[in-house]
């Protein structure tokens, strides 16, 4: 602990960033508030990864219970907080902590900026993810693949959409749609072994085929990339469906082409080549444009954080400390900062993906917020006085029922568990039964409290 002091720590979102800052923050001692959008803790360990991924999610969560068990932590999930939300970044300042650490994930979308990106078949890979896995808000819309899915991108991300339309959509082609080439694919090789049994060789063969005059101008070995692009085809899944799974590389999309009813028929592609830089390569357009016909189309880009909560933002990132001072230069890296004043909000920081937005696995998040942790530490050494929890804890507790919130505390979330659990036989897609309605969550939490 900082001296003897024990502080009070307002951690925002409850994704592994923010658990980890918890953690490390509850067992130096300090009072910890946990504000979560979401009724469930988790982030994107509940939301995001592959549902199928059981011992990952297992092993998470239950690190996260025993979290939350704590005497010195407290959650408050189904507390937004932004322009309007719940509570506004001034709010969570105004309470009384002595620091503020924002773990609220990269909640933007990427704007696509290519024609008809609005048309009905077009879909952010964030959004298709909390789809499947029964966030609410997503849970319960439909989302319509047709038979013909074009997935953009060429990493993990577009691995697990490729899975899930594999494995629960069972439609009958998806293509991944790569501007660069295979040397520069993205995903872990031991990610493909979700899809490997589903890849159509042939099609593969014939596009390593179509683009090899373009590779071998950069020195890639066509032949030799194919061995060990296909080599990586081992202890694949077993085949559920009969979807072909296929790439098409050299490829950006350009247009989205619709048909009467707004709805995607195809892209507009164009092919690229591929030009040197330095040890990598950049995609060239060679302003050759062709139709590639799909039914739907879901951009697996990255995500960027999201500039409507109220922290300064800059590209597609919250700010923090351009200028390297204190202790520790690397400090300011999480601590947040006002450009318009030329100063560091001060007590107020940042980590995980609010602070690098699509940056990594869990055990990157969850080292970046050790990390901060270690910053806040740092920090609090210069506060002469520690905090009131009770009196931080009244405040916020005053606050949420001005603003007629319905906050969920660690009980609820037992209540819900066990609500969640008597619907065994209604098990869906994922293996598990979720409420897919904030509505229907809190009126369990509710009576699982009153019974
Ligand atoms: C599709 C997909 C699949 C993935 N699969 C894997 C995998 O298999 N293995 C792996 O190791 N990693 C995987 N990852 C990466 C991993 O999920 C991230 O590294 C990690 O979740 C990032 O943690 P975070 O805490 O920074 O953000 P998040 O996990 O996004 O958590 C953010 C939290 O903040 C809360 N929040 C958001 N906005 C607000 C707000 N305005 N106010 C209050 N609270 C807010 C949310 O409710 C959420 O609880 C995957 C990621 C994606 C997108």
């Amino acid at each position: 602990m900082s001296g003897s002091q024990s502080h009070v720590i307002i951690v925002a979102g409850a994704g592994p960033a923010g658990m980890a800052v918890a953690s490390s923050l509850s067992k130096a001692g300090h009072e910890i508030i946990i504000l979560n959008r979401d009724i469930r803790f988790g982030g994107l360990a509940e939301y995001g990864i592959f549902p199928s991924k059981l011992k990952l999610r297992g092993g998470l969560k239950k690190q996260y219970w025993e979290l939350l068990q704590q005497k010195n932590v407290h959650y408050f999930g189904n507390v937004s907080i932004g322009h309007g939300k719940d509570l506004t970044v001034e709010d969570v300042r105004g309470l009384g902590a002595s620091a503020v650490v924002f773990t609220i994930g990269a909640q933007g979308t990427k704007a696509i900026g290519v024609e008809g990106d609005s048309a009905q078949g077009v879909f952010h890979a964030k959004d298709v993810v909390y789809h499947y896995n029964r966030l609410p808000g997503f849970g319960d819309r439909p989302f319509e693949m047709g038979k013909h899915v074009s997935v953009i991108g060429a990493g993990d991300v577009m691995v697990d959409i490729a899975h899930w339309l594999i494995r629960y959509k069972k439609v009958e082609r998806v293509t991944a749609i790569v501007r660069r080439g295979p040397v520069e694919r993205k995903y872990n090789p031991k990610e493909i072994r979700s899809i490997c049994a589903n890849m159509d060789l042939e099609g593969i063969r014939n596009e390593f085929e179509r683009i090899k005059d373009r590779m071998a101008k950069v020195g890639q070995n066509p032949d030799d990339v194919l061995k060990g692009f296909t080599d990586e085809f081992i202890k694949c899944e077993p085949q559920v469906s009969q979807t072909k799974m296929g790439f098409r590389f050299l490829a950006s999309p350009k247009r989205i082409l619709v048909d009467e009813h707004n709805r995607v028929r195809g892209l507009e592609m164009e092919d690229n080549r591929l030009d040197p830089k330095g040890e990598d390569t950049v995609a060239v357009g060679l302003k050759q444009y062709y139709e590639f016909p799909c039914d739907a189309v879901v951009f697996a880009v990255g995500d960027k954080v999201d500039e409507t909560v109220g922290l300064p933002y800059k590209n597609g990132m919250f700010i923090t400390n351009p200028n390297k001072t204190g202790n520790d230069p690397d400090d300011s890296l999480f601590q947040a900062y006002d450009e318009t004043v030329g100063k560091i909000m001060d007590g107020v920081f940042l980590a995980g993906w609010a602070r690098k937005a699509s940056e990594g696995l869990v055990g990157v998040a969850k080292r970046d917020g050790d990390w901060c942790a270690e910053v806040v530490e740092r920090y609090l050494t210069s506060k002469s006085v520690g905090g009131d929890a009770r009196a931080v804890l009244d405040q916020l507790h005053s606050l949420l029922r001005k603003r007629q919130s319905r906050p969920v505390d660690v009980n609820g979330l037992r209540a819900l568990e066990v609500a969640e659990r008597s619907f065994t036989d209604k098990t869906d897609c994922i293996g598990e039964f979720k409420f897919t309605a904030n509505q229907d969550m809190l009126a369990r939490i509710e009576q699982g409290r009153a019974s």
